[in-house]
């Protein structure tokens, strides 16, 4: 049984470029309902601890220091199946590979600034919702 929420960021190359209001136009238009929203940025700690699982890669350093570098939105969304409905709107994590129309085709400037995070289980939804939102944040 597949749940109805999901976890996304927008990230620091998508605030810079002024792709705020594209993103989350096409995220509606995609029937996602906002949950929770905020505008903030990550310090490099709080980065490291939100990619902690890929702590091992050769990319994690960058990853880190990229994710710090600016603000970002993060957002808690809704809709049916919205882990996987979710990441087939945003596409390939490299944007040479995302499919035409994604949001990384569109929007994202190479594999690291790829524009949108998009949690990958259920679990890491609730997760990654509860890293940046209260319960009182959620409406
Ligand atoms: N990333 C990177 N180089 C890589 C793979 C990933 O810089 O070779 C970055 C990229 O920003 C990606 C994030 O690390 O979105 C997390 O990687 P993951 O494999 O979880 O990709 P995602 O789930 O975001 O598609
Ligand atoms: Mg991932």
């Amino acid at each position: 049984m597949s749940g109805n929420i999901t976890f996304t960021m927008l990230k620091p190359d998508a605030v810079e470029n002024n792709h705020i209001g594209a993103i989350l136009q096409k995220i509606n238009e995609a029937g996602f309902r906002v949950r929770a929203m905020k505008y903030t940025r990550l310090t490099p700690e709080a980065a490291g601890q939100f990619y902690a699982v890929h702590a091992a890669r050769p990319f994690y350093a960058d990853l880190v220091k990229y994710m710090s570098s600016g603000p970002i939105v993060a957002a808690i969304l809704e809709k049916d199946n919205a882990v996987t409905s979710f990441r087939d709107l945003i596409g390939a994590t490299d944007p040479t590979k995302a499919a035409p129309g994604t949001i990384r085709a569109l929007f994202a400037k190479s594999i690291e600034a790829n524009a949108v995070h998009g949690s990958d289980s259920d679990e890491n939804a609730q997760i990654e919702g509860s890293f940046f939102f209260s319960a009182l944040e959620r409406f």
